[in-house]
């Protein structure tokens, strides 16, 4: 019997589905999903994995943080530990009956040490049966049958570089992670995460923050007039200098503005805006960051999509479609969808399709199109989003260019000079079916020079400059690939996780005390933890053994010496270290100002000594004994903010399995939620001071 092996149950399903033409039977061994098929004849068993069955850790002598010194974790052994049971047994059960393994998991880093990693367990019971290697980039009859048609060598070099990964991110992450935790006294719930690639992401936010925090604002000044024609066509211009650094200037300019003005000038150009690039994951993240899919939420939507057959592999850094898919044939597909009807038809009625390309192109997966037409009602609301985009963006990327004119004229006024600028778009092609890209016209007459006007209104505005803007969740995993940090697969985890460690919060994202006292310390202690460029060193590393430049051995042993070098500084300055992040982490424990009328203290989480539980007091105390009560469970993290209801500082609680929600510490908040009230009540500790 072949056995295929998938990286997922549903993806088993449906390719089990494909393969045989619906013949499937379906049983269970060990209580997991098994699909039996006949595929060309031959009897076929289709199983789905939970993505990695095993993981890596360090044995469990190195377990304790208090016993064992980070640092000579570099060197210890690293163990393979199984984390999904129930399968494993299920795929050594069927190892007995299986005369060739197909492997049939993700194409990439990740997906071809999964396939290994199943392939060695089963071998452990079958030596004998030869392994091979199915694939494909979309979950589509026509991409499976081929790849199932002609199946390739699994490739060690892959996976390979994806254990390369495992194994440096655990040395990096438990070695960094214990040093500072231990350091600075944070255990347990409170543990202080330190990473390979998550620290140069967090620098570049609390980096960010800092930026904007220090901004100073320059005033300046707008001079506008509102100008009419002799037909009574009114429009706006500004003066030509902008901005006016000195409000004496901007008055002077202002007060030379007579009734009458005089068209010096006219200018008008067509510019030419190109069609929309294929997406990549990072592209795709970007543009669903616009209404607001988190990083993470846009993987896991995608993944969904790819899975059901809906659009082709969503973890990719292609942007050129290569010339094996069909465009011409999708385009056809996706016409038979209502919404895409008008603009599949446009693009048909062109002779040739000339499709956009992005700058980066490689060979492992397409960019991400649609694979098949959806019907919307059997999607959710998110899943139709997200495929619609694609279908667009899809649609769009083989237009040609939108054209817009820009008009603008130069107007003489009392001896000085104003700008009227207008656009509007003459060739919407694209733009017409794009939403996503946001375009208004801007209205300004037709105006021929020595044309009279008349001013009817001026204005003289005072503004400020701005402080750059926070990263948004697409922004920051753009900057991250600009900068090499993680990878298409592990970018939105990143992020993910950074939340999860109470270091980041919102959309756009905003650094908590913590991770600004993290960073702060890391850049002056250990500042090659800080910046991107030995984390991408390392990741063009990988890169070197997938091509079989470099062995992975090689490649870990480089890190264990570049994290031998970091420890060395960081074990002679620990003392500093210990002191400054303790001081850190106090401040950051500051909830807000005291709520008591009078008291000058601030409120700060505490521990009660009598019962262990935490709970918030006062700084003054013993003059003022005030205090909050505060979940049990769960990590706690300042935010600097108010409740919009009652003016009380709010907390961020941060609990396994939940979402991350913000707590008004008021307990008699007029708009406390009654869900959150019950949480608290039965988990709030004892008020007392002891
Ligand atoms: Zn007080
Ligand atoms: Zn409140």
């Amino acid at each position: 019997m072949k056995l295929v092996i998938s990286e997922k149950e549903i993806a088993a399903k449906r390719i089990a589905k494909i393969l045989s033409g619906n013949g499937v039977r379906e049983d269970k061994v060990y209580g997991v999903p098994v699909n039996y098929i006949k595929y060309n004849g031959m009897d076929c068993a289709v199983i789905g994995l939970k993505g990695h069955i095993l993981k890596v850790d360090f044995p469990k002598d190195y377990a304790n943080w208090f016993k064992v010194d980070p640092a000579d974790l570099i060197g210890a052994e690293i163990e393979k530990i199984p984390i999904q049971k129930k399968i494993i047994q299920a795929l050594k059960k069927i190892a007995d009956q299986t005369t060739e393994i197909i492997i049939a998991t993700d194409y990439d880093r990740e997906g071809e040490l999964i396939g290994y990693d199943a392939w060695q367990v089963i071998s452990e019971k079958n030596k004998i049966a030869p392994v091979k290697r199915a694939r494909f980039s979309a979950i589509t009859p026509a991409d499976i049958n081929s790849a199932f048609s002609k199946p390739g060598k699994i490739d060690l070099n892959l996976a390979f570089a994806g254990r390369a990964r495992q194994d440096i991110d655990l040395i990096w992450g438990a070695v960094l992670t214990r040093f500072i935790s231990l350091a600075s006294y944070q255990v347990k719930d409170n543990f202080l995460s330190v990473g390979r690639v998550q620290s140069p992401t967090l620098t570049l936010i609390v980096d960010r923050e800092i930026e904007i925090q220090s901004f100073v604002p320059t005033p300046y000044w707008i001079v506008n007039v509102k100008l009419k024609t002799e037909k009574g066509e009114e429009f706006e211009a500004s003066h030509k200098k902008k901005k006016f650094l000195k409000k004496e200037e901007a008055l002077k300019a202002f007060a030379k503005i007579g009734d009458r003005g005089n068209v010096i000038d006219v200018n008008e150009t067509v510019r030419k805006v190109m069609p929309p690039s294929p997406f990549n994951t990072t592209g795709l993240i970007v543009a669903a960051n616009s209404f607001g899919f988190t990083a993470s939420k846009t993987i896991n939507v995608a993944e969904n999509l790819y899975i059901n057959g809906y659009i082709s592999y969503p973890r990719t850094d292609n942007t050129v479609y290569p010339p094996s898919i069909n465009l011409k044939e999708v385009v056809k597909t996706l016409g038979g969808i209502g919404v895409f009807e008008e603009a599949c038809k446009e693009v048909l009625s062109r002779d040739k399709l000339i499709a956009a390309k992005g700058k980066k192109r490689s060979t492992d997966h397409p960019p991400i199109y649609p694979t098949s037409a959806a019907v919307r009602s059997n999607l959710s609301e998110d899943e139709w989003k997200l495929y619609e985009l694609i279908a667009r963006r899809f649609i769009c990327s083989l237009f040609p260019p939108a054209e817009i004119k820009g008009i603008s004229a130069s107007i003489d006024i009392g001896g000085e000079i104003f700008a009227a600028n207008g656009s509007n778009v003459i060739k919407k092609n694209w733009i017409a079916f794009y939403p996503y890209y946001r375009y208004e016209d801007v209205y300004i007459p037709d105006l021929v020079k020595g044309q009279r006007l008349t001013v009817i209104d001026r204005q003289i505005l005072d503004k400020e400059t701005k402080p750059p803007a926070r990263y948004s969740q697409g922004k920051l995993v753009e900057k991250m690939e600009e900068l090499g940090l993680g990878t298409k697969a592990t970018r939105h985890t990143i992020i993910q996780n950074l939340i999860g460690r109470g270091y980041i919060r919102g959309n756009p994202l905003i650094p908590s005390e913590k991770a600004i006292a993290v960073v702060k310390i890391l850049q002056k202690h250990a500042d090659r933890i800080s910046t991107p460029e030995m984390t991408s060193e390392l990741e063009i590393d990988m890169d070197g053994i997938v091509r079989g430049d470099e062995s992975k051995e090689e490649v870990v042993e480089k890190s264990k010496e570049m994290l031998k070098s970091i420890m060395i500084k960081l074990q002679n300055e620990k003392k500093e270290i210990s002191q400054e992040i303790k001081k850190a982490i106090k401040e950051d424990f500051i909830i807000g100002k005291c709520t008591e009328p009078d008291c000058e203290g601030n409120l700060i989480v505490r521990v009660s000594r009598k019962t262990r539980k935490r709970f918030i007091g006062c700084s003054a105390y013993p003059a003022c004994t005030k205090t909050f009560s505060l979940p049990q469970n769960g990590l706690i993290v300042t935010t600097k903010e108010k409740c919009k209801h009652c003016d009380y500082p709010v907390v961020r609680i941060i609990a396994k399995g939940r979402k991350p929600w913000d707590l008004c510490i008021n307990m008699d908040c007029p708009k406390k939620d009654e869900k959150y009230k019950n949480y608290t009540n039965n988990n709030r500790g004892k008020k007392t001071f002891n």
